[in-house]
């Protein structure tokens, strides 16, 4: 049986890498919904595969107001919203040495702010016992070099699952967070010369206990799980899903 049957997902960065890997998964498990991205030509390709059950709304999640427009848009398309999707984000390579008041900003927006007015603009429009799904990052819990930033607004992503859930008790909205480690998705092309990508992918690889890096695959059947009434008994809860990357490579 269909585990998302009906539902309504938001997902943020659904197109591309693990969001869209989450949408796949969804669809695949009976679900509908939004993708929300930036890039016109991403999201068309996404929603085309993803097929007439899935909108693209083009939306920038560091802006509170684009967030409005987004729940709104998708609650008068689908009449109801059960599960949010807060993906998008992305690094920012640096140390404290280097990285200044313009990159802080700019990560913190992305990883940190986008999150919480994620929530914050869903809750009117969300059903009550519906799940928020939080993407947050394995650098969070060890100091990989140059993840300064990023790492420290992932982890207080990890705190947001915990304190959502409590603050949300009761609508019995239930907040959790997925920690991905290396995934394979179009970041690796944002971070690593275009020459060096397959030998950094390989190299990961091998240093993994699984012997391979994660596929949007992996990320996105968890996300179903935290989705579907399976985790109904789960709340401020973190899923590590990082191939053993984290504390056994
Ligand atoms: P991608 O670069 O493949 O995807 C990022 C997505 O976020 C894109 O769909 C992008 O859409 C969207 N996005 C970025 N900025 C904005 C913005 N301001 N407004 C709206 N959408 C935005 O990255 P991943 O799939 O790898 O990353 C997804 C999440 O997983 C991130 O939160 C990342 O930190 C986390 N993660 C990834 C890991 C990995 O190894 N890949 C490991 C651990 C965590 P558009 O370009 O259209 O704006």
């Amino acid at each position: 049986m269909s585990k998302l049957k009906n539902k309504v997902a938001v997902i943020t960065g659904g197109n591309s890498g693990i969001g869209f890997g989450i949408a796949q998964e969804f669809k695949s498990e009976g679900a509908k919904g939004a993708i929300v991205g930036r890039n016109p030509e991403t999201l068309a390709n996404a929603v085309a595969q993803l097929g007439d059950d899935f909108i693209a709304i083009n939306a920038d999640v560091t802006n509170p107001a684009d967030l409005e427009r987004v729940f709104k848009e998708t609650a008068e398309k689908f009449g109801k919203i059960d599960v949010i999707v807060a993906n998008a984000g992305g690094g920012t390579v640096g140390t404290v040495a280097t990285i200044g008041e313009a990159e802080y900003d700019k990560t913190m927006d992305l990883n940190l702010k986008s999150v919480y007015f994620t929530v914050h603009k869903a809750l009117p429009h969300m059903n009550d016992g519906g799940s928020i799904i939080l993407i947050g990052s394995n650098a969070a819990h060890r100091a990989y070099s140059s993840f300064t930033l990023y790492g420290a607004a992932k982890a207080a992503v990890i705190f947001f699952a915990k304190a959502f859930s409590s603050d949300l008790l009761d609508r019995k909205i239930r907040a959790n967070v997925i920690t991905p480690g290396t995934t394979d998705t179009p970041a690796f092309d944002k971070f690593v010369p275009a020459e060096q990508i397959e030998a950094v992918k390989t190299h990961y690889a091998g240093v993994m206990p699984t012997g391979r890096i994660g596929q949007p695959s992996d990320i996105g059947k968890t996300a179903v799980f935290l989705a579907s009434d399976d985790s109904s008994f789960m709340l401020g809860a973190e899923l590590l899903v990082d191939g053993g990357m984290t504390y056994l490579a």
